[in-house]
């Protein structure tokens, strides 16, 4: 098997691989989807087969994190058994393996999870208001998420809660979120919305800037720049008095592009250097037919032409890129 390490163009190492598992999601939160989304053909998702030698010739070459997300990782069909088997390559080259999830579905997977070794999940809440969890998800119910949160933790998970924070909608819930996540001992990650993909509205009618949360977060709470790194964009800060983590990712006002240590695949098997870019390989057919060095060959193409950074713009006419966060897997 192919052991040298994934480098791209600019010398940055891979080591960090996102990989959708399913398009298909049982939420349709409004800076993410359309309420009429379409998704993939299920024939056209990797199998757990092809999933799972595709890890094994990434993990080969360096990659040290997986983490899995979608759509929903947790509505593909049979999740714990792929969960299970990725998770036996924890320590035999592989760091960690995580998920990003809605936590819909968490009450009945947790302890699965945790059983396949996942230590650390990262849970998206966008709102602890049950009317605004639902006018943001389309149709969540924030009770049932609420318990998964429970069961992960109970579980012995780690979580950190996602928030993207929106103009107008949750941005008076962030303080209250963080001394929610402090006293329950969760971390908690703001992030501004990208522009991925068309959705019903102006992404700019709820585009709320960070740094803008971050000058009011200043005026109740002292927030020191922290040296915690997970493998992720996000910059942390320890917050005072609450003895919370508080990560905060901004691709937008402050784009992390020169640390990039990832590459994102989708659940039919295409692969992007960067979120904000369309180029891209495909390596369905190249798993189904069990080439890995074509797929090694592949790969060195894409990381040849990895972009030196996205170029996102919140009010650009169009978005950065035609897919959605649900397609590239965020
Ligand atoms: N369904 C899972 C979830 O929501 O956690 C995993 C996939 S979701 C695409 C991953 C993360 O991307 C979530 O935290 C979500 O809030 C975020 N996200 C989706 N669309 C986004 C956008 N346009 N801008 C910023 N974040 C986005
Ligand atoms: Fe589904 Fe996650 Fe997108 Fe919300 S953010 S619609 S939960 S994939």
């Amino acid at each position: 098997m192919t052991r040298t390490p994934m480098i791209d163009g600019f010398g940055r190492h891979i080591t960090y691989v996102r990989l959708s598992v399913t398009d298909r999601c049982d939420l349709r939160c409004r800076y993410c989807m359309t309420e009429q989304m379409r998704f993939v053909p299920r024939h056209e998702v990797l199998r757990d087969e092809e999933i799972v030698a595709l890890a094994d010739i990434l993990i080969a070459r360096g990659v040290k994190r997986i983490r899995l997300t979608g759509g929903e990782p947790l509505v593909r069909r049979g999740v714990e058994r792929l969960v299970e088997t990725l998770g036996q390559r924890i320590g035999r080259g592989l760091d960690e393996l995580t998920m990003t999830t809605n936590g819909t579905q968490l009450a009945r997977h947790a302890p699965a999870l945790a059983a396949a070794g996942i230590r650390r999940i990262n849970v998206s809440l966008d709102s602890r208001d049950p009317e605004l969890f639902r006018t943001i998800t389309r149709r969540g119910e924030l009770k049932q998420v609420l318990k998964g949160i429970e069961a992960a933790a109970l579980a012995g998970l780690k979580i950190k809660i996602n928030m993207v924070a929106l103009r107008g909608l949750n941005e008076e819930e962030i303080v209250p979120m963080l001394r929610w996540c402090a006293a329950e001992g969760h971390d908690l990650t703001l992030i501004e919305t990208m522009p991925l993909g068309e959705v019903e509205h102006q992404r700019t009618d709820h585009y709320l800037p960070l740094m803008e949360v971050r000058s009011r977060l200043e005026r109740e709470f002292e927030l020191v720049l922290s040296t915690a790194r997970t493998g992720g964009p996000a910059r942390y800060f320890e917050v005072g008095g609450l003895g919370a983590l508080l990560g905060m990712i901004t691709p937008l006002t402050d784009n992390f592009c020169e640390g990039c240590n990832r590459i994102r695949i989708t659940a039919t098997g295409t692969v992007f250097g960067c979120l904000g870019h369309d180029r891209k390989i495909e390596l369905r057919e190249l798993l189904q037919a069990g080439d890995a060095a074509a797929v090694n060959g592949a790969l060195d193409g894409l990381l040849a032409v990895k972009p030196r950074a996205h170029t996102f713009r919140i009010d650009a006419a169009a978005p950065a890129v035609e897919r959605h966060m649900s397609v590239t897997g965020g």
